[in-house]
């Protein structure tokens, strides 16, 4: 089978304690001679001497080093960010996961305002810009998801994709002919299926029963393209590589990624195929948090949706079939490669990742159109037998 591997390392959250050089060097010594490895991801922890020792060993092995940059969540958590209001005008809480993910606050900016785009730039500027990356790779490049504030109780992630309307926003959602109200109104009424989706077409693109919801979401994609246009010319224009960590597709719609054209600006996209995950971008939790949040325990509904988009929702992991449908249509379109995310780490009850679960997933990806596989979200916490597991697989 020839794919590229693209591996993925978390040095710790930009406040926490960031991971030790021989950690890493012990684990890619472990890796490097057995997966053909193109490029090495590594982020957020802020320890100079960490990327300059790592970037100095994969120079050494001729492995491209890109920085694991998160752009609007948790960049708040260092710089001052103004956050988002969704369409009732409430000021949306800042993230606060279960407790499982206390390295990531999961609280969005909103990335419409410039200051926040002005911060962002001057923390990786002044923090990253003198290590000796290759390339930057690009994550919470969206707006929240479903799952946002998944233990502050219900609603609370409806109220995070149905936003951003603060008064900068909603001057820009006038200028499409829509508002907040209009929004508002077409939430309100009754349908059959969560928000009335009537048909998937693959690649996050969906009929509503009303079309002011796609109106509302394309608005929501041209926002955060319009960003992305112009991080990605500022990050090119320094010399810098670029890759996108974006959700699945079907997901993508939801918090602003039309994936298609997001594949025109950057040189390499990993839509996290996350079939084990129990947490945000997870396949099977993002999915329950739509339907929670949309359609709460409604059964019909529930079932209405698993039809539309021709997925088996009682399956675990997630549905196989559905998820590689999901990355074929995504490489037959997108612009550049494309390396399907899967877990390689092991964390109880969040992502129970076993040998079995990664051969019937590489099986399955690998003859989709991808460039290859970019394992994640930590290679630090991947079991040998998981590693070892991909190795056999690949080759
Ligand atoms: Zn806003």
């Amino acid at each position: 089978m020839s794919c590229e591997i693209i591996l993925q390392i978390f040095s710790g959250g930009f406040l926490s304690e960031p991971v030790s050089y021989q950690a890493v060097e012990r684990k890619l010594d472990s890796v490097l001679d057995r997966l053909p490895v193109r490029t090495v991801i590594m982020g957020w922890a802020r320890d100079k001497a960490l990327y300059e020792k790592t970037a100095q060993y994969l120079a050494k092995r001729n492995v491209e080093f890109y920085f694991w940059f998160p752009v609007f969540s948790e960049t708040g958590s260092v710089r001052s960010q103004s956050g988002l209001e969704d369409f009732l005008l409430r000021r949306q809480k800042a993230g606060g996961e279960n407790g499982s993910h206390t390295e990531e606050d999961f609280s969005f900016c909103c990335p419409n305002d410039p200051q926040n785009i002005e911060n962002i730039l001057d923390l990786f500027q002044r923090e990253f810009s003198s290590i000796p990356f290759t390339g930057v790779f690009l994550d919470k490049i969206r707006f929240p998801s479903f799952a946002q504030g998944s233990g502050q109780g219900l609603q609370s992630g409806f109220g995070s994709v149905f936003s951003c309307f603060c008064p900068n926003c909603l001057e820009l959602y006038k200028k499409e002919n829509f508002d907040n109200e209009e929004l508002k109104d077409s939430l309100f009424r009754p349908s059959t299926a969560p928000l009335g989706i009537k048909k998937y077409r693959g690649n996050g693109v969906y009929d509503f029963e009303d079309p002011r919801i796609a109106k509302f979401f394309s608005i929501k994609a041209a926002f955060i393209y319009n960003r992305l246009e112009l991080l990605s010319n500022y990050f090119r224009g320094k010399g810098y590589g670029i890759g996108f960590d974006v959700f699945a597709p079907f997901l993508s719609a939801f918090v602003g990624q039309d994936l298609k054209v997001l594949s025109g600006l950057c040189d390499f996209m990993k839509p996290m195929m996350y079939r084990a995950t129990n947490a945000p971008a997870g396949l099977p939790f993002e999915t329950e948090m739509l339907l929670r949040e949309t359609v709460g325990n409604d059964i019909g509904k529930r079932n209405a949706f698993y039809k539309v988009m021709d997925l088996d929702g009682e399956k675990k992991p997630f549905d196989l079939d559905f998820a590689a449908k999901e990355l074929k249509k995504l490489a037959a379109v997108s612009a550049c490669p494309v390396y399907a995310g899967m877990e390689i780490n092991r964390k109880k009850n969040l992502a129970e990742v076993y040998p079995d679960y990664i051969e019937e997933t590489i099986t399955a990806y690998a003859p989709t159109g991808v460039r290859g596989f970019a394992l994640s979200w930590n290679l630090l916490d991947a079991p040998e037998e998981n590693i070892a597991k991909v190795i056999d697989v690949i080759s």
